[in-house]
């Protein structure tokens, strides 16, 4: 164990060793969004398959409307009509077209489809004609075999986070049964002897539990499973019997509160009794600074505070990656972006990387960031509108106007 505390970026790293990706499984194309991806994903076709219309209109050979002109409409003899899903029967002869639907096969021969909006109707010597009026260029309105895709080409990689465009390609590669990982099943525990349940009235002494749930949006959010447990009094015993039971169904174990060296901070010796070691104690951060990192076999315990403002930023830092990680996705930590400062933000001690709630938003093409009052780890109500973290190197002085690098897990919107 590490006596002394980690720099954030120290602390990042020793947690992101410790853990790796979970055993892959397969689920249902229709449920896999939300998982990462456990293979690679080759085209096994071309895609499109086939030469095919991207206009309803008419498939034509191009010499033949060469010189074709509202003034001059070439006419051509429609011999046959393909509907998307069909096979032309015909081929296409000089003088011919063929009816063709978006994403009809191209009969042989043609090689252009004239858009509907530019031909016109006809009946001329008792045959079906149609007038073309304009002039076209081989491939004009053809979406060609394998131009989109060709076969053999790497479309997605092992370790991509699937959401909705992923699965229009795993859909269209035939992927029914999707190998991913197995999402961490992350046990939250919620530790305090003060705490009543959202649904109680907060009688005097007491709050409602707010991180267990915040905790457990974060982990949803990441890719994880959450898994609420009751939260515990400040009792070693109650603590322990809360968690052991729990712990076989679980990958990770995250608690807040009681984490630290007063009288009724059961966390450290309750993680003893379970087995589980302290890798570190403490990060050179804030909020968030009390925060143990310990390992149960290879089953990770999060120790992070009980205030609100900094157990959040714990999860954010620490248990998201890691969680990402075991969820096997290949890139578990967000990149920092960077953001104007709106206000100034006072020097940082020396040693301490601070993480201070903002807004960014984007004004004139440039993202710009809004730094909340009230940023004392026990705080919650600068959560509101923030949606990311500004983070502040020790030493630094930042001045309004100044770049910042946030750390971005809302959305952003337009002013
Ligand atoms: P602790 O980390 O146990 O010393 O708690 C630090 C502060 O966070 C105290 O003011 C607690 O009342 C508060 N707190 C602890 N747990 C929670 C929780 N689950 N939800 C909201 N606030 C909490
Ligand atoms: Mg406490």
């Amino acid at each position: 164990m590490n006596s002394y505390p980690l720099h954030v970026d120290e602390a990042l790293n020793a947690v992101l060793r410790s853990v790796r990706a979970l055993e892959t499984i397969r689920v249902p194309l229709a449920e896999c969004a939300g998982y990462v991806l456990a293979e690679d994903v080759t085209a096994d076709i071309d895609i499109p398959p086939f030469d095919r219309s991207m206009m309803d209109g008419y498939a034509v050979r191009h010499e033949d409307v060469r010189m074709a002109s509202p003034q001059a409409p070439v006419p051509l003899r429609v011999i046959g009509k393909t509907a998307a899903g069909d096979v032309p029967a015909v081929k296409v002869e000089r003088g011919e077209a063929v009816r063709i639907m978006t994403g009809g096969m191209i009969p042989q021969g043609a090689d252009a489809v004239c858009r509907f909006e530019a031909t016109r109707g006809g009946f001329e010597q008792g045959l079906d004609t149609v007038h073309v009026l304009a002039p076209l260029e081989p491939g004009d309105n053809i979406a060609r075999r394998g131009e989109d895709i060709s076969r053999g080409a790497a479309v997605l990689r092992k370790g991509t986070r699937i959401g909705a465009a992923e699965t229009a390609i795993l859909a269209t590669f035939g992927s029914a049964q999707v190998p991913v990982y197995r999402k961490p099943v992350a046990a939250i525990l919620a530790t305090g002897t003060e705490l009543v349940e959202v649904h109680e009235p907060v009688r005097p002494g007491k709050i409602r539990n707010s991180n267990s749930y915040m905790v457990a949006a974060l982990v949803r959010q990441a890719g994880g499973i959450p898994k609420l447990l009751k939260a515990a009094a400040d009792d070693a015993e109650a603590i322990r019997a809360a968690v052991e039971p729990e712990l076989d169904g679980a990958d990770l174990l995250i608690t807040t509160g009681g984490v630290s060296v007063g009288d009724y901070d059961n966390i450290p010796s309750v993680y003893e009794k379970l087995g589980a070691e302290t890798r570190f104690w403490k990060a050179l951060i804030r909020p968030g600074s009390p925060f143990r990192f310990a390992e149960r076999g290879d089953m990770p315990f999060f120790g992070i505070s009980g205030n609100p403002a900094a157990a959040f930023v714990n999860t954010q830092l620490f248990v998201l990656p890691a969680l990402r990680k075991m969820a096997g996705q290949r890139d578990p930590v967000v990149p920092l972006t960077k953001a104007v400062l709106m206000n100034a933000v006072a020097k940082t001690p020396i040693k301490q990387t601070r993480f201070l709630r903002g807004t960014a938003f984007l004004e004139g093409g440039r993202l710009k960031v809004t730094v909340a009052s009230g940023q004392s780890s026990g705080m919650i109500g600068s959560f509101a509108g923030a949606n990311c973290l500004v983070r502040v190197n020790g030493g630094d002085v930042l001045r309004e106007g100044a770049e910042a690098d946030i750390l971005l897990y809302g959305e952003v919107s337009i002013r």
